[in-house]
């Protein structure tokens, strides 16, 4: 058959494993999955309420407008309602964007490392890929000017960044964008926004006046607790979202996910509540790798990248021997280092009962 050239270095998605499995593996009778930067607080409670007393016509196609989501979300970001894009995920809304912007006679910029699907989408479309990495643990936005060229359709901006948590500050994207010629467009993945708690963060919807050329993009799997339903949004000038409209699969979210999604936004003092809760926990990994003199990056996630000692997936086995399933950097291009979504208090103290034990029997 003639697939797309592309395809013949690339391999399928592989999800990470399962608590289920785990237990199974491990003779555990507690696993917990801090692998995927979900919300260990779940979903607010109007969210849940609403699910148990909740009947719809599951036989009808859903609204591919999302109407009535449309409009509780421009309201509270003060946008029109066509400034709206939702995806299936935000991980739609990026191979949307792909499909309409990229292929082989383009050019795009992402950072390395970050979230891999700005690449494997680009790659798909046969499109020429930069990959800037890091710059003592840093992006350094300079590079990216440094690589844009006549063919540059898209730039990718993972902030904060995964899978390093860091966030860029406002006054530097803001120099950044000054400099981007405005037939480029910028994404700004934002699926950590709720969690920054920066108080010089400046909300990058509000600078869609001054940047015209900038689409961002939220999700509802993060902070939210949503992330099984498949729910992501983009706000953007509405001539952007126009030509990606024309790419976007006509029912991409169904019914009940849109109805959810449209109930999470009655309830903001979860997302504080949540956004509270986090941040006391990231203080606590803070606290812990200083006492242990081991280099964590500075999240303004709920997760954290710290250093761990010897081999990344060996720590990442350690730990879930002990129950916790983490990402090993092996897989996220941080090598020396794992990447743990803080979870609960509870858990919390378990994960770093369970890294002290690491620490030891490496004898730092
Ligand atoms: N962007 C970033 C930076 C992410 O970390 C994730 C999820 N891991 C996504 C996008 C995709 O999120 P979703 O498709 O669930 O909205």
């Amino acid at each position: 058959m003639r697939w797309k050239k592309a395809l013949s270095t690339m391999n399928p998605y592989k999800p990470g494993r399962s608590t289920e499995d785990v237990k199974k593996a491990y003779r555990l009778d507690e696993v917990v999955k801090l692998a995927s930067n979900e919300n260990p607080y779940g979903c607010a409670s109007t969210v849940t309420e609403f699910l148990g007393s909740t009947t719809m016509p599951f036989e009808i196609y859903p609204d591919g407008h999302a109407t009535n989501l449309r409009a509780k979300l421009a309201e509270k970001h003060g946008v029109d309602e066509e400034s709206i894009l939702f995806g299936n995920g935000s991980d739609e809304i990026i191979s949307i964007i792909s499909r309409a912007l990229l292929d082989e006679q383009v050019h795009t910029i992402m950072l390395t490392p970050s979230f891999p699907q700005y690449a494997h989408n680009a790659r798909i479309e046969g499109a020429d890929v930069t990959e800037i990495p890091l710059k003592d643990g840093r992006l350094d936005l300079n590079d990216y000017i440094g690589a844009i060229n006549g063919q540059t359709a898209v730039i990718w901006v993972c902030n904060p960044n995964n899978p390093t948590g860091t966030l860029i500050p406002s006054n530097e994207l803001e120099h950044f964008l000054e400099q981007v010629p405005e037939n480029i467009l910028v994404v700004l993945d934002e699926a950590y926004f709720e969690y920054v708690t920066d108080p010089q963060n400046v909300d990058s919807i509000t600078l869609l006046n001054r940047f015209p050329n900038i689409l961002v993009m939220r999700t509802f799997s993060k902070a939210y607790g949503l992330a099984s339903f498949r729910i992501g949004f983009a706000v953007g000038s509405s001539v952007i979202i126009t030509e990606l409209n024309k790419v976007r699969n006509p029912f991409n979210n169904n019914t009940l996910a849109i109805a959810v999604a449209s109930k999470a936004l009655e309830d903001d003092a979860f997302i504080e509540h949540c956004r509270k809760l986090n941040e006391k926990q990231r203080k606590r990994y803070e606290a812990f790798a200083a006492e242990k003199g081991i280099h964590m990056f500075d999240s303004e996630t709920n997760f954290v990248l710290i250093e761990v000692p010897g081999d990344a997936d060996e720590a990442a086995e350690f730990l879930l021997k002990h129950g916790y399933i983490v990402r090993s950097g092996n897989a996220l291009g941080t090598p020396g280092y794992v990447r743990i979504t803080m979870g609960t208090e509870e858990q919390n103290t378990g994960v770093l009962q369970a890294f002290t034990l690491l620490l030891q029997e490496k004898g730092r």
